[in-house]
């Protein structure tokens, strides 16, 4: 297609996965993962040490060879029915945490490392990219002489400088201190959207994955359990597994009879599911409320909040831009609720507290 003169090339930049199985010495450790990011996306791999994630990383790297499953890139078949292409020709770029700069090379060599071209040439894109990542003053320095957040940055200025099609980025922000790393991530994701780049992220850090995150795919013992925005995948977990994975959570067991679960809150509509099925209901402790309005004066129910409970403090702390404080509740069991740290109530201080049904979970007990 033509306009005005110029080719519109086709918006195709994408990583395509399809059955992706994994495994070492015949045990499995990935199985059947299927995944794809189109151009200038951020899609998370996130899930707990072990799980699988740099195994799917390195297997579309090309240094890992899959059991099974299709990858492609821009339609192109990199992995499956032929011969496998080689790392190098697959036009994936690489960022590991320890960054892997080679220190007997100055910054703009290491840049220019994998670039094809003159000297003059690889010398004049390795400077681009350096500039673009704020760090030409250290053109001729050494690794060594960079801070960590440097150090970093140049890692992304040489995986970008060969314009690979794709990024993948194992745990790259994990070896940079907390104050720093906010800022690099930030920088990081606007260039590789600058660039149009697909990025794959691995991560176990559920804060880094929602700020990261064009969407989350939430992995576990080798398979993917859920994805989806951030917003849909913290605000709609598949189980009780993927709700934990994001925050702590407090869960009230319950049996459904009619289609409903009594519980110190009065019912839970739990629809399609059959009776004497023993339920999860999940919540999460900032949606835990301390009713003070009602405290003093008793339950008043409303639909939307249901009933509160009578509860007393077993434990306050301060942790910082919130308190948690934990109750155990007259009618048995234990919650937890996240409140604003101006407020720290002493143990043993009677409260009612309420919950919103709309931000409760009902899962079936496996
Ligand atoms: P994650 O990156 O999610 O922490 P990995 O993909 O590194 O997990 O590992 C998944 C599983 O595969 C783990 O049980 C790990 O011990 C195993 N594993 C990874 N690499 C190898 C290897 N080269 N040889 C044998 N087992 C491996
Ligand atoms: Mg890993």
């Amino acid at each position: 297609m033509f306009l005005s003169g110029k080719r519109i090339a086709r918006v195709s930049q994408r990583l395509d996965i399809e059955g992706l199985t994994c495994a070492f010495d015949g045990q499995t450790v990935v199985e059947d993962v299927s995944l794809s990011i189109a151009a200038g996306q951020v899609l998370c791999l996130l899930g707990p040490s072990g799980c699988g994630k740099s195994t799917t990383l390195r297997a579309i790297a090309g240094v890992e060879a899959p059991v099974a499953g299709v990858i492609r890139i821009d339609g192109r078949v990199l992995c499956g029915d032929g011969p496998m292409v080689p790392p190098e020709r697959r036009g994936v770029g690489l960022i590991f945490q320890d960054f892997a700069l080679f220190p007997h090379l100055s910054v703009a060599e290491n840049v220019a490392f994998g670039l094809k071209g003159t000297r003059a040439a690889r010398r004049r894109r390795a400077g681009e990219l350096l500039e673009r990542v704020h760090l030409s003053p250290y053109l001729d320095s050494y690794p060594h002489e960079l801070s960590g957040g440097e150090q970093q940055r140049v890692a992304l200025a040489r995986a970008l400088a060969p314009k690979p099609r794709v990024m993948l980025m194992d745990e790259p922000f994990s070896g940079l201190d907390n104050r720093l790393r906010d800022g690099i991530r930030d920088e990081t994701l606007g260039l590789l959207k600058e660039e149009g780049t697909a990025v794959l992220l691995v991560t176990h850090e559920p804060e880094e994955a929602m700020r990261m995150a064009d969407e989350i795919a939430l992995m576990r013992g080798g398979r993917i359990v859920q994805r989806g925005a951030p917003y849909n995948i913290y605000n709609n977990p598949a189980d009780r597994a993927a709700a934990a994975f994001f925050s702590d959570i407090n869960v009230i067991e319950g049996e459904v009879n009619g289609a409903l679960t009594a519980t110190p809150f009065g019912r839970f509509l739990a629809p399609g599911v059959p009776d004497g099925t023993r339920v999860d209901i999940v919540i999460r402790p900032q949606h835990v409320r301390i009713d003070f309005d009602r405290a003093g004066r008793g339950p008043n129910p409303t639909p939307q909040d249901g009933s509160p409970a009578r509860a007393v403090v077993t434990r306050s702390r301060f942790i910082g831009k919130e308190s948690l404080v934990e109750f155990r509740l007259d009618e048995g069991g234990e919650m937890s609720a996240t409140v604003p740290s101006v407020f720290l109530p002493k143990p043993g201080t009677p409260m009612w507290l309420a919950i919103r049904r709309d931000r409760c979970f009902v899962f079936p007990q496996p």
